[in-house]
């Protein structure tokens, strides 16, 4: 393995780029991140040449890996080289949104915008627009873009904004709790229901590691928006068209909320978001409503052929039987390593997703857990102590897992992601030899 383009290339970037990156968590790989040159299939080379298996996976939006199925090469081709936009509306877009409509059960009606963090943002207006309140409640460690009201750090109604930049005013009007603990909902609700425009929950913490809902959490949180007038968003812009496939996280959950956001997969790996829900409230927006929204790329014709192509191929192949038994093999034979070498590990994800929550603390075996990843169910032996809030997940071997287990996965040739919080993600380029491999080498990393 050598790195010296990619040194010279982060040297170069430094100069023009703050921290030498576009998006701040590609500089945590120390001492400099490997630029990539190309992908190919489950893999991707850099720019010295060197080949890993890829599970980073663009962070979310490749259900391909680097390899576009014909029909999504020949859509984005074919819109590309079309215009590539107009500021019109185009047909493209109307057929995503049906896609989108008739596939997810809470889904009637979308707004598309370019990024997640829009989709999150809107949300939250439309939110509060349509209560006439202005909290929104978050969960600690989930993670809902770069946008203002939910860059947040603290606890409960004793939050602050999270970075500089944002005036503490915005984080007055956001209320912080545990995921997974129902009695800090049912608090949350008693202070301050009248308040309460909504709760932004990712149907899985996703960005902190990989936490599934405890039995009866998301009917908590249903239950409580509904009593006290509120709107339960679910934020499914990583869970959206993968856990669960095409019905997403909320239909395998069987949980309908009022407002779903939107990102990555939808765009089939260009820039995307949306928000999606019932008629009446999407219809709050502008030009129907009052509620200002706009983009000058929103519905952009690449994006929409992509996204549309992509989700149709995945309705019509065996995309997500591929995708989420490579994931269960994957899992189970991570189990199955730690089982030996570090039994207080927890393997987590569901579907396509899969992480190794490096805890301090858990039994000493494996015994009676939750098979193919922690599932949070509560005959499992390890339920006591597996991780169930984003602080769970920080309090494992986060350096550890940074400063060693991540560069002895790199030497053997397997690209993780950037830190210990990100989710990694299984595609349908991916094979059972790259799971296989990728399963030798932890067994040799850890
Ligand atoms: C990635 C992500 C976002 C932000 O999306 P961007 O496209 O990066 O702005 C928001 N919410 C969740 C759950 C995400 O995973």
């Amino acid at each position: 393995m050598t790195d010296e383009q990619s040194r010279d290339l982060y040297d170069r970037a430094l100069s023009v780029l703050p921290g030498g990156v576009n998006s701040a968590v590609r500089a945590a790989i120390e001492p400099y991140p490997p630029f990539i040159e190309r992908g190919d299939g489950g893999h991707v080379i850099d720019a010295d040449g060197d080949r890993y298996i890829d599970w980073v996976m663009g962070l979310g939006p490749l259900l391909y890996g680097h390899d576009q199925p014909d029909p999504v090469q020949a859509a984005v081709q074919s819109h590309a080289s079309e215009g590539p936009m107009y500021g019109m509306p185009t047909e493209i877009e109307v057929e995503h949104a049906e896609f989108v409509a008739r596939h997810v059960p809470s889904v009637e009606m979308l707004r598309f915008v370019n990024s997640g963090t829009e989709a999150t943002v809107s949300a939250c207006r439309l939110a509060r627009a349509h209560t006439g309140r202005d909290k929104i409640v978050v969960m600690q460690g989930g993670y809902h873009g770069a946008q203002e009201s939910t860059l947040v750090e603290g606890e409960y109604d004793d939050t602050s904004p999270s970075s500089p930049g944002i005036p503490d005013s915005f984080a007055e009007h956001t209320l912080a709790v545990p995921f997974n603990d129902r009695e800090a909902a049912h608090r949350v609700f008693e202070d301050h229901g009248e308040d309460i425009a909504a709760v932004m929950v990712e149907p899985i913490l996703a960005n902190y590691g990989i936490v599934r809902p405890v039995d009866g959490y998301h009917e908590t949180l249903r239950d409580l928006t509904e009593d006290h007038g509120a709107l339960l968003i679910f934020d499914e812009v990583i869970t959206g068209f993968r856990v669960g496939g095409l019905q997403c996280a909320q239909g395998k959950f069987g949980i309908d909320p009022d407002l779903t956001t939107f990102g990555k997969l939808i765009g089939g790996g260009f820039p995307v978001g949306a928000i999606g829900g019932s008629a009446e409230i999407i219809e709050e927006f502008t030009p129907s409503g009052e509620v200002f929204q706009a983009g000058t790329f929103s519905g952009h014709p690449v994006t929409m052929a992509a996204g549309l192509e992509s989700l149709r191929y995945a309705a019509e192949n065996d995309v997500y039987d591929h995708i989420h038994g490579l994931g269960e093999r994957l899992r189970t034979g991570l189990q199955d390593i730690v089982a030996d070498h570090a039994p207080e590990y927890t393997v987590t994800g569901t579907d396509g997703m899969f992480k190794l929550v490096f805890s301090r603390h858990g039994p000493e075996s494996y015994d009676a857990h939750c098979a193919g990843g922690c599932a949070q169910r509560e005959s499992c032996s390890r339920f006591d102590t597996c991780p169930k809030t984003a602080a769970d997940v920080a309090r494992g071997e986060t350096d550890r897992w940074r400063r060693v287990f991540w560069p002895k996965m790199r030497e053997q040739g397997v690209f993780l992601s950037q830190n210990q919080y990100e989710s990694q993600f299984v595609t349908y380029a991916h094979t059972e030899d790259d799971v296989d491999e990728t399963l030798e080498a932890y067994k040799n990393a850890l």
